[in-house]
């Protein structure tokens, strides 16, 4: 093999990684100069072998040769002195003992030098064969081993770090292995000139590992997505027990002013701060619910939930209450809502009317004279409507620089003339989301100093687009009575139990509660003691369960007593309403969820729902209430309360009446045997029940597997998947599976039972 070969491939190694080197964009840490540093040795040091060796065979100047070669020795150690340097950059050493060993390793080379410079040193020019012998030799071969050594050493401690990254290892572990292989090469070729090229090949893996400029940004901007990351769930975190500490106290804040407000009996000069305490405590309440909004957004918690609604009722009364904020400020409020907006809509109620909220607050807060106008006009296609919402007013507007910022959190504009508006610069950013999530999309227009007008379109889908021609208007208005009534639930003979460590808690709730006529309302303050209480056999209807309590919490002890097959409504309590508590404590079992604090109607739309859903209103209500006599008549006509649930509602509740058809033929048929099937439904639970208290698995499954047969022959879907459940696990034995799921069986079993009892009435 010619001996300039290796040589001469380093050279060009070397001079392709020095120009796509320093032709990139490299990043200025530590480890990137000592590379650079590196590459420009290692150009010199890849010259001087192929200049020594034509000088040599083509001259007489031996003593010129002798000079390279030693300058040659030299630069080997100084470029293993660089290997060592970028090994120690790697290892996270203190500044001061990176600058020593630095220090170390660069006065030792230049006495290395010096003495190669000055002590004897032989050049063997024989054939190929250009090699050295010498003093100078043996003190560069001296310190070349004492650096490989320090090299290895380095390599090992940066395979011992934490996060260890076998890519930075790649290229000094390869040098020292080609330096193995280079000892045994040359025993076999003693004309091969390697270094150089052992080197530059060093250099290459070393480029493509870990120092081109690409992979290293990459892993940098890895590095700051990962802390970006974590900051973030910081935040969350940070939110999350924030909101807890904030919620508790408001709690307090909240109920015990709201109470006194309507009780009026306070003197008047303190019924002016009683107002300001009951404003300033909701503003709050709203900055909190929108700083937990945003994190819910973020974290991709925020939920789409459909429902049908009656577009023009629920935005009248939303426009009204925003008209109440305008106060004394000479505003023209104009409402214009389209004739043709469809008379009932399907799709996000709660998310829309929170959007125009946030529209028509900003329009308000932002305007001091002039006019607001809320207009409302639709596309109809088919089964969709697309609604066209526009917020116009008459206020500061925004400037042009501005409008782009509109939509960042946290951003306020005109810092200066809003420091005395209220706000936290988070509405429109969620506002934005809000429509996005929804499938629309907002516009702005503003002209500063004139004027604002936000555009908003949401696509919805049509359920009625006129009001049902079967609906007479005197039936219709009985029908929102009936509902009313029905929904009106009598808890005078319900008892209740509090269970909250914090007694200003447990008084606020007590407020709420009061109004609503219990027959008793108990109180304990963790969860240990809610146990003893069952156990000492006292029985709620109700328990309001927190859930953050020293000794047991209220999650801990709401599994107790589902294992002890208490089947009270529970509702886990908390001020922890951040995103996900809800679905959390509604898959643990609970039957819905409160965030603290709450109002007593909230309390109130709760338990009204799920009484709703167990029907377990009194009959008497829905015919003696002195203040309908006029609808008493279509109340006892059979025919017409029929149409009270029809077979939309079925489907909507979950019960698919087409399956029951397809089974029964027709709808006479259908609703005959539900009748049947109800009358022996009390009858049926009981059975089931009796069976799981005395661990007679094998008549449960057999009560539960005709149950699923029953179900899936009706079209209750989740009844008859739930059943199957049960079935399945009481022929596995598993008992704890049928003692901690017997809640959701029986809950499931009597919202079916009281929704097939309204449609069959
Ligand atoms: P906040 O109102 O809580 O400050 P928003 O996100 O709702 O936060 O609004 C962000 C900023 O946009 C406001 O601070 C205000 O400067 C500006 N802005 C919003 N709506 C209007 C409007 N209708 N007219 C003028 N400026 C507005």
């Amino acid at each position: 093999m010619d001996p300039l070969l290796l040589p001469v491939a380093g050279l060009f190694i070397t001079v392709y990684l020095t120009i796509i080197f320093f032709s990139k964009k490299n990043m200025h840490n530590q480890e990137t100069k000592i590379y650079s540093k590196m590459l420009i040795a290692n150009l010199i040091f890849s010259c001087l072998p192929i200049i020594a060796y034509l000088i040599a065979k083509k001259t007489d100047l031996i003593t010129i040769v002798m000079l390279l070669q030693k300058y040659h020795l030299s630069l080997i150690l100084l470029l293993t002195v660089y290997s060592i340097l970028y090994n120690i950059n790697l290892l996270d050493l203190k500044e001061k003992t990176v600058n020593n060993i630095t220090k170390i390793l660069y006065y030792t080379w230049t006495i290395f030098t010096v003495l190669i410079i000055i002590l004897p040193h032989t050049v063997i020019n024989e054939g190929t064969i250009l090699d050295n012998y010498g003093m100078a030799y043996d003190v560069a071969i001296a310190g070349l081993i004492m650096y490989l050594i320090a090299l290895i050493i380095t390599t090992v401690m940066v395979m011992l770090r934490k996060n260890f990254n076998s890519k930075k290892t790649i290229p000094f572990i390869s040098l020292i292995l080609l330096y193995i292989g280079g000892l045994i090469l040359r025993v076999y070729m003693p004309s091969a000139i390697f270094e150089t090229f052992f080197y530059s090949f060093m250099l290459l893996i070393m480029y493509h590992t870990i120092e081109n400029p690409d992979v290293k940004m990459i892993g940098q901007l890895n590095l700051a997505k990962e802390h970006a990351e974590r900051a973030n769930r910081a935040k969350s975190d940070f939110l999350s027990s924030m909101s807890h500490e904030i919620r508790t106290p408001l709690n307090a804040i909240v109920g015990l002013s709201e109470d006194m407000q309507k009780r009026g009996n306070c003197p008047m000069d303190m019924k002016e701060d009683l107002n300001d305490i009951v404003n300033a405590s909701h503003t709050l309440l709203e900055i909190v619910g929108n700083i937990l909004d945003i994190n819910k957004i973020e974290s991709n918690k925020m939920e789409v939930s459909e429902m049908v609604y009656n577009f023009k009722e629920e935005i009248s009364s939303l426009a009204r209450v925003q008209a109440a904020r305008i106060g004394d400020k000479p505003i023209d409020f104009t409402i214009d809502i389209a004739e043709d907006i469809p008379y009932e809509l399907y799709g996000d109620k709660a998310h829309i009317k929170q959007i125009i909220n946030n529209l028509l607050s900003n329009a308000i807060k932002y305007t001091d004279r002039g006019n607001v106008t809320f207009s409302v006009k639709c596309i109809n296609e088919n089964d969709k409507c697309l609604l066209i919402i526009s917020v116009k007013d008459t206020g500061r507007g925004i400037s042009t620089e501005n409008l782009n910022k509109l939509f960042t959190k946290f951003e306020r504009l005109d810092i200066e003339k809003n420091s005395t508006t209220e706000g936290t610069g988070l509405g429109l950013a969620i506002t934005k989301k809000l429509v996005e999530m929804l499938g629309g999309r907002i516009n702005v227009e503003s002209k500063f100093g004139e004027g604002s007008i936000f555009i908003v379109q949401i696509p919805q889908k049509i359920e009625h687009l006129i009001k049902p021609m079967s609906d007479t208007q005197i039936l219709d208005t009985a029908k929102v009575q009936l509902k009313k009534r029905k929904e009106k639930t009598n808890y005078k003979d319900k008892s209740v139990l509090i269970v909250d460590d914090n007694k200003l808690n447990i008084k606020v709730a007590r407020r709420s509660l009061e109004p609503l006529e219990f027959k008793i309302i108990d109180e304990c303050y963790n969860g240990v003691e809610c146990l003893d209480l069952i156990k000492s056999g006292k029985n709620y209807d109700i328990i309001l369960m927190d859930i953050m309590m020293p000794v047991m919490s209220g999650e801990t002890a709401f599994q107790e007593l589902k294992k002890m097959g208490i089947t009270s409504v529970v509702l886990a309590l908390t001020a922890d309403a951040v995103a996900g508590a809800e679905e959390k404590y509604i898959e643990e079992g609970f039957n819905d969820y409160i965030a603290k604090p709450f109002s007593q109607d909230q309390i109130k739309i709760k338990l009204d729902k799920i009484y709703k859903d167990k029907s377990d209103t009194t009959t008497e209500d829905l015919t003696e209430n002195p203040t309908l006599p006029i609808f008493k008549e279509p109340l006892d006509s059979k025919n017409k309360v029929q149409s009270k649930i029809n077979e939309d509602k079925l489907l909507e509740s979950g019960i698919d009446y087409r399956i029951g058809l397809e089974n029964f033929g027709d709808i006479l048929t259908y609703k005959e045997m539900l009748l049947s099937w109800i009358d022996e439904s009390d009858e049926r639970i009981l059975r089931i029940k009796k069976f799981k208290n005395d661990h007679d698995l094998a008549n449960y499954a057999i009560e539960v597997h005709s149950l699923k047969s029953d179900s899936k022959y009706f079209g209750f879907i989740k009844l008859a998947e739930l059943a199957y459940s049960h079935e399945m696990k009481s022929k596995e034995n598993d008992e704890n599976y049928i003692n901690g799921n017997f809640y959701d069986l029986e809950n499931e079993y009597n919202r079916i039972c009281s929704i097939i009892k309204n449609y069959i009435k």
